[in-house]
């Protein structure tokens, strides 16, 4: 098999999704399935429709689109506020779309009127993570403005957290969400459908047992695909964190010295390079770099580590390892790497089906030695 790939195991974000679809039903919540981490892969996409969950969100138009192309037709939703100059391909394609800006609204009003569709709105609110969303105190005013273009529907309000400043979800900011919901029905004269507390990293807050007030949706990316909340990072019980593994191929081993020699200055990527104290070390280089993967987000097997990377070469202490020049080595990847690993056009995503059930998870490994 050609290196480097991604395993992609549907069979466990298949039982991901519905455990969590499963366990946030007993409180009222709904999800949303994140695509973007997977470019709107339709075999991940529909895994997940098959889970249970009816709507999927995306940030960006491309990944929207490539899922209606190939025959989906959940509703969908764009994540991110559309670029004004994207407005009518948004009408076309999404259902909804998160907003914060008016113009931008006017503008899909628009589109949506000549295209003679309607368009749903939610409306961001800005909880103190300072990245999108309106602030609290414009809410009303906004959702008033809203309410009188055509065409469109508002569809409630939502809120980002824990991505910018790592601002977490608790029962302050979220009592504020559900509040400023509670005020949007004055206005508009209906209960909005949706209030959208966040992400992955909502979950612990969620299963607190504490009043969750009007939050009926999350949407979830990294918790589905790496079975992991997003604020520490620890393993949501009773999901696989191995639905998705990397495997790269040693190109290089060879016994060296742990500390550079020569005048040492920048290297290629940060600055000053490493050097090690170690003396002598079995060092391996894999065929794969920054340019395919976050070498900080990567997992190694035990006794194995990251040491480096550059563009095209990741450098490893291979320990007592063996890894012959051919053999395989697989890891777990964080979001952060399974974002680039997924976007790179040299890692191969190949799907796995092998009727996975919930148990242990295998820790990343070093493959049988190619043939
Ligand atoms: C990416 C994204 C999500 C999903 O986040 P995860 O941590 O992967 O669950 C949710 N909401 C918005 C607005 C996003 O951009």
């Amino acid at each position: 098999m050609s290196a480097p790939r991604l395993h992609i195991n549907l069979d466990k974000i298949y039982h991901n999704a519905s455990t969590l679809v499963a366990r946030l039903l007993t409180k009222g919540v709904s999800v949303t399935g994140v695509t973007k981490a997977f470019l709107g892969t339709p075999q991940i996409a529909r895994a997940m429709l098959r889970a249970g969950i009816t709507c999927l969100g995306d940030s960006r138009i491309e990944n929207i689109e490539r899922m209606r192309q190939s025959g989906i037709e959940a509703q969908m939703i764009l994540i991110r506020s559309p670029m004004l100059s994207q407005t009518e391909r948004v009408v076309a394609s999404a259902d909804v779309s998160f907003n914060t800006e008016l113009e931008v609204m006017a503008a899909l009003s628009m589109a949506a009127v000549k295209a003679r569709k309607n368009h749903g709105v939610l409306l961001m609110i800005e909880l103190g993570d300072l990245r999108e969303g309106v602030m609290p105190h414009d809410v009303e005013r906004t959702v008033k403005k809203i309410c009188e273009l055509p065409n469109i529907t508002f569809m409630g309000v939502g809120a980002n957290l824990a991505c910018r400043n790592g601002v977490s979800p608790d029962n302050r900011n979220m009592a504020q969400l559900s509040a400023l919901a509670d005020s949007t029905a004055r206005i508009c004269g209906f209960c909005p459908p949706i209030v959208s507390g966040g992400n992955s990293s909502n979950l612990d807050w969620v299963f607190a047992g504490d009043d969750i007030g009007l939050v009926n949706n999350l949407r979830l990316g990294e918790a589905i695909l790496l079975g992991r909340e997003a604020l520490n990072r620890q393993r949501v019980p009773g999901l696989f964190i191995d639905a998705i593994s990397l495997v790269a191929e040693v190109i290089e081993r060879k016994t060296k010295p742990s500390k550079p020699w020569g005048t040492v200055a920048q290297s290629a990527f940060d600055g000053a390079s490493a050097s090690g104290s170690q003396g002598n070390i079995n060092q391996a280089i894999l065929a794969i770099g920054r340019q395919d993967i976050d070498p900080d987000g990567l997992d190694p097997p035990v006794g194995v580590q990251v040491l480096d990377a550059s563009s095209d070469h990741l450098v490893l202490n291979a320990g007592d390892r063996k890894l012959v020049v051919g053999s395989e080595v697989s890891f777990q990847l964080n979001y952060s790497a399974l974002l680039r690993a997924m976007t790179s056009p040299h890692i191969i995503k190949t799907f796995v089906k092998n009727g996975a059930v919930a148990g242990p998870c295998p820790a990343a490994q070093i493959l049988p030695d190619a043939a």
